[in-house]
């Protein structure tokens, strides 16, 4: 599906796919638990799923002369780590708008984590007022243009890095790399469940695995707390792949599934729940997750095996995407374990 696109390696190759037994015996053991490791694919800054996408972006920002790579995300955004570390390693200026996402209540919140990596990585990170929204934003359009007046030449790159053109390839090729490890492994997984807020990694799976009619077995589980307006973006960026791969048909609106069940309170924001799973993963597995992003997913597929939601015997893959950093800038959370 992705011969015609050139890729730029930010990644190690293919992530691993790690039995998680120790989780799936505290859940009842009825269904069993996968993780792929996207957290653990690279050796850029602590990695995680932006790589992937971007290494479907940077051939087209060599090719357009650009200098600087720009793009937005909140203060512990790891998706502007990412955009950073992509900087640093091709030798590009990086310039980011982090905006105030999300309420904050730790001293440290904007020194640690993510924008701790980010300012030492080189890049020109701004902090703007603006709270969370996942479309294109005027803060983005004013930092390409301050790039501009400064006389170099930008390469935008939207949050999350989405609503690009590329955006969902990376992800539509973690779809062909799971097909390819099912055939080693001897089995196929019955469901596929990943966080989604901009976009593109759910948009690019169901892409990916609309190939082979699993599409509606990936369960993307909310975090952004936006859920119609993340369904919406989630549409465009499965269209504009699904074109872009000649998939030959179109995605209908069922082979979409988005549960908005846990974003609660808010985007940024984890409840009790949400801390509940994140101490469950890492006290099985030592698999760390984090407070906006994979807690929210890792409770949504805790609490739906506990629902009943998953028919005994089915195989699950969880997508871990990243962003452990994150984790620095919420410790009053976590004090007490
Ligand atoms: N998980 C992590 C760790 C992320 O950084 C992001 C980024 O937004 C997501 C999940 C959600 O992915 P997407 O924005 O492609 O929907």
């Amino acid at each position: 599906m992705l011969d015609d696109f050139d890729r730029y390696p930010l990644t190690f190759g293919p992530t691993p796919i790690e039995h998680l037994p120790r989780l799936t015996a505290e859940l009842g053991g009825s269904v069993e638990i996968y993780a792929k490791r996207e957290d653990c694919n690279s050796g850029l800054a602590f990695g995680g799923n932006k790589l992937r996408k971007l290494e479907y972006i940077v051939p087209d920002a060599i090719a357009s002369g650009a200098d600087t790579l720009v793009s937005i995300g909140g203060v512990q955004s790891n998706h502007t780590r990412m955009v950073a570390a992509t900087a640093a390693k091709i030798g590009m200026k990086c310039r980011l708008v982090q905006e105030k996402w999300v309420p904050h209540y730790d001293a440290v919140y904007d020194r640690v984590g993510n924008i701790l990596l980010t300012r030492l990585m080189g890049a020109d990170s701004r902090l703007v007022e603006d709270g969370f929204d996942i479309g294109i934003r005027s803060s983005w359009e004013d930092a390409m243009q301050s790039v501009r007046d400064e006389g170099g030449k930008p390469y935008g790159i939207p949050a999350g890095a989405s609503e690009h053109k590329f955006g969902g390839l990376g992800y539509v090729a973690f779809a062909e790399e799971v097909r390819e490890q099912e055939a080693e492994l001897g089995f196929k997984f019955d469901y596929i469940v990943v966080c989604v807020v901009t976009g593109s990694t759910q948009g690019g799976m169901i892409v990916g695995f609309a190939k082979d009619g699993r599409a509606d077995k990936v369960i993307g589980i909310d975090a952004s707390g936006t859920p119609d307006q993340t369904r919406a973006q989630v549409r465009r960026i499965v269209d504009n792949t699904a074109e872009l791969v000649k998939l030959g048909r179109k995605v209908s609106d069922d082979e979409i599934v988005i549960n908005p069940d846990y974003a609660y309170p808010a985007y940024g924001v984890p409840s009790d729940e949400t801390n509940d799973a994140i101490r469950l993963a890492a006290r099985t597995e030592a698999m760390m997750t984090d407070p906006v992003y994979e807690g929210k997913s890792m409770q949504g597929m805790v609490d739906l095996i506990k629902k009943g939601f998953f028919p005994e015997g089915s195989k699950i893959l969880y997508a871990h995407l990243g962003g452990a950093p994150a984790l620095n800038g919420y410790s009053y959370y976590y004090k007490d374990g």
